[in-house]
């Protein structure tokens, strides 16, 4: 890995290629390091259909390959290591990886999120065993099996949809008594014939052997306990921003989130936050990408100044 770099971008989800994009027209040396592969959650979900330009929408991998392919046509360079640490404050920023240290002028914190955990005894065994979180990843693997989503919201409400053209039964687990989810989920929703709500109900424990068997609820309303059999659960409760690594470094709001505003500067001078990661209003791969070509801008500043 080269040691030292203008821009050095943490995460290879849409945000960071575009910031990277949009860096290296700038004529700065940018290294995107990510730890998965290119795309970030975008990459999980075969079917975006409100990134603008595709009439047909696009597979978010395809997406991905496309958005990684384009920075590196101008020369960004792409590291598959994992940011295990950071020091942020002084100058040059420092960035261990699993794959050793570099040096960066400036950073692009594009981290993103993660799904949010039920926190039940046995769900970090079950994975891949029965419990799943991205019903486009893992749906393949529940064909004509019994499954539940539990959530409420437009994750949860998407899951649900995609899940009932391959499953022979879906249950949507919701501890309220109606979704969270935008009214255009809701009719196809109440369409699927093999899809049935579950309101006011909370998963109490997953029930299993090897592989997951089923789940222990209680009705929220009556109190009264009950099992249901399913082969899979698909958790979809919303995400959490990936800022454990800098949360003594960068200000962060009382939902973990780096605070920054449209120009993507955070707390501290050189350090700049795009994407899922960031304070913002709206969390889509068109909001990601913008916010990268807008970090492009200050990082661009930052660096005529420093
Ligand atoms: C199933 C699903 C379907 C979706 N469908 C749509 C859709 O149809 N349309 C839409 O607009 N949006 C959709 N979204 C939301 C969209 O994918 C996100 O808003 C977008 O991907 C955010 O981009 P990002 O670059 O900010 O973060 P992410 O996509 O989360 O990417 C962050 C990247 O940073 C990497 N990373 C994190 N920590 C480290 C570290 N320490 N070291 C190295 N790398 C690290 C991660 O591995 C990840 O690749 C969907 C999301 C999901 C989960």
């Amino acid at each position: 890995m080269e040691k030292r770099y203008d821009v050095v971008v943490v995460g290879g989800g849409p945000a960071g290629y575009s910031a990277a994009l949009y860096c290296v027209r700038a004529g700065l040396s940018v290294l995107v390091l990510e730890m998965l592969s290119a795309g970030g959650q975008m990459a999980t979900t075969s079917q975006v259909d409100n990134y603008p330009g595709f009439d047909s929408g696009v597979d978010g991998f395809e997406l991905a390959e496309k958005m990684q392919a384009g920075a590196e046509r101008f020369g960004a360079v792409s590291e598959f290591a994992e940011v295990t640490g950071m020091e942020l404050g002084g100058q040059p920023k420092v960035i261990h990886t699993t794959d050793g240290t570099v040096e960066a002028r400036a950073v692009v914190l594009a981290m993103g999120a993660s799904p949010r955990k039920m926190g039940l005894p046995g769900e970090a065994e079950l994975v891949g065993r029965g419990v799943a979180y991205c019903a486009a990843c893992d749906g393949m693997y529940y064909k004509g099996k019994v499954v539940a989503v539990a959530g409420g919201g437009n994750s949860a409400a998407a899951d649900a949809l995609t899940l009932s053209k391959l499953c022979k039964k879906v249950y949507l687990i919701h501890r309220r008594d109606s979704l969270r989810a935008d009214p255009v989920y809701l009719e196809p929703l109440k369409q699927a014939g093999n899809l049935e709500f579950v309101w006011n109900t909370q998963i109490d424990a997953l029930l299993h052997g090897e592989k997951l068997t089923g789940l222990a609820l209680t009705d929220r309303v009556t109190g009264e306990h009950s099992t249901m059999s399913c082969d899979g659960l698909f958790v979809a409760i919303g995400r959490d921003p990936n800022t454990a690594l800098v949360q003594d470094q960068v200000e962060l709001d009382d939902q973990g989130y780096l605070i920054a505003d449209e120009t993507t500067r955070t707390s501290v001078p050189g350090v700049f936050a795009a994407g899922d990661v960031r304070t913002k209003p709206l969390r889509q791969i068109v909001t990601a990408a913008a916010d990268g070509a807008v970090a492009s801008k200050f990082v661009t500043e930052y660096l005529r100044e420093h």
